[in-house]
């Protein structure tokens, strides 16, 4: 769990803090897995939290040939691979943000590219922080940050939008990952 077999030093400081997030939320998601798998619930649970679990179980499904957590309750309904693992979340962020396919574009492109696929609790925020502290695109202004900010008009929407829109289209229809498969 606390490998870093990425030589790159990519992430900020607040990977640590994602990473204890995901502890934090692991041990939930574990439980959760166990109740998918067997029906019934690790020892040691208050009723509490096997009401939430039982709650969140319909939402959830264990593949168990894969090892795999899918998330059933996206919006687009979509079935979503759960990030459970720090490392996986590594990959991710790489793969859709850094050297990857990720052309180190806005949070929010960022966003939409990893959650198209993937889902945790917290992604949204998790990938505005990460995307605000990441070094490089601190380093290399990209456009779209250098146009903002030399227009003094707020504009927030069409173009801008468009402009995002289409590149992240291009980049995920070039990349067909099976992220989740490679352990
Ligand atoms: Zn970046």
């Amino acid at each position: 769990m606390d490998s870093t077999s990425s030589g790159e030093s990519l992430l900020p400081s607040v990977e640590q803090k994602m990473y204890f997030q995901f502890a934090l939320q692991n041990e939930k998601i574990e439980n959760l897995i166990t109740y998918l798998q067997t029906g019934s619930f690790v020892v040691g649970l208050t009723r509490n939290q096997q009401t939430v679990i039982k709650r969140q179980a319909s939402l959830y499904t264990w593949d168990s040939m894969k090892q795999v957590l899918y998330y059933l309750g996206s919006r687009d309904g979509k079935k979503k691979v759960v990030i459970r693992d720090p490392d996986q979340l590594t990959r991710v962020f790489h793969l859709y943000h850094g050297n990857g396919t990720g052309g180190h574009s806005g949070w929010r492109g960022t966003y939409e590219k990893i959650s198209q696929r993937y889902f945790w609790h917290g992604i949204k925020e998790d990938i505005r922080h990460y995307v605000a502290r990441c070094k490089r695109c601190q380093r290399f202004t990209p456009f779209k940050t250098m146009a903002r900010e030399v227009k003094p008009i707020k504009v927030k929407s069409p173009l801008e939008m468009t402009g995002m829109s289409l590149i992240e289209k291009d980049e995920t229809a070039t990349k067909d990952t099976h992220d989740e498969e490679d352990k």
